[in-house]
């Protein structure tokens, strides 16, 4: 989206990291970054820094709640059984979905504390608690996975979207707005017909 943007002779870019908003009697006139120029000033600003959103907590919005976190995985060269559906194992503590031609997204909950990625805790767990519930048509790109060590840990949250016309100027997108659980996202796509 950036790239495209970019390509438009209306769009003139800058970067920079935004450290706040301008807000002015409640209302949000613009930004202020660090770079060239400190503040730019716009009838709309639209905030979208990601689900780590330091911009959310300026705007008027219900509070984000940490609930433990998700540890992924890329599965590749691989084909489920089913591959329309969703795998949950473990009590739906683990989730398996196709991603595309081939691979599939292993998403683990950790309420609690995650085993350590660097001192090879989060490989012995994955490889004693998790490979042998795993569907034996994946275990292979699992393992494969797990020795290549591309283990993702992301936090998960509760942060509930809501309108916020309470601090008119600005909008937010993306996961700065909201993030849901992958599962429902593999859903909507399979709605829109994707195999
Ligand atoms: C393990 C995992 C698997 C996923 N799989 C899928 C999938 O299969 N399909 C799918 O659709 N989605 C998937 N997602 C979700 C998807 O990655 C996000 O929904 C999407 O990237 C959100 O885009 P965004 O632009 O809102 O935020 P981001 O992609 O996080 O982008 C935010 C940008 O803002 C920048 N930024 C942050 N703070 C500032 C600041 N103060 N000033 C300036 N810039 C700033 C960041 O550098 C970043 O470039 C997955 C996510 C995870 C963690």
């Amino acid at each position: 989206m950036r790239k495209k943007a970019m390509s438009l002779p209306s769009v003139e870019l800058k970067q920079g990291m935004v450290t706040s908003l301008e807000i002015e009697s409640g209302v949000v006139k613009g930004i202020n970054y660090k770079g060239d120029e400190r503040t730019i000033l716009a009838p709309l600003t639209i905030v979208c820094d990601g689900s780590f959103s330091g911009l959310r907590g300026l705007i008027n919005l219900p509070k984000v709640t940490k609930h433990g976190h998700c540890v992924g995985l890329l599965l590749k060269n691989c084909q489920a059984m089913d591959p329309g559906y969703v795998y949950a194992l473990l009590d739906q503590r683990v989730g398996i979905y196709p991603i595309g031609m081939g691979e599939y997204r292993v998403l683990i909950g950790f309420p609690g504390k995650v085993p350590s990625t660097s001192n090879g805790d989060m490989a012995h767990f994955l490889k004693t608690s998790i490979a042998p519930e795993i569907p034996p048509e994946l275990y292979g790109a699992f393992m494969a996975a797990v020795e290549e060590g591309q283990v993702k840990v992301a936090p998960m949250h509760s942060m509930p979207a809501v309108p916020c016309s309470s601090t008119p100027g600005a909008i937010l997108l993306g996961d700065a707005l909201n993030v849901r659980h992958p599962a429902s996202g593999n859903r909507r796509r399979h709605e829109r017909g994707y195999e």
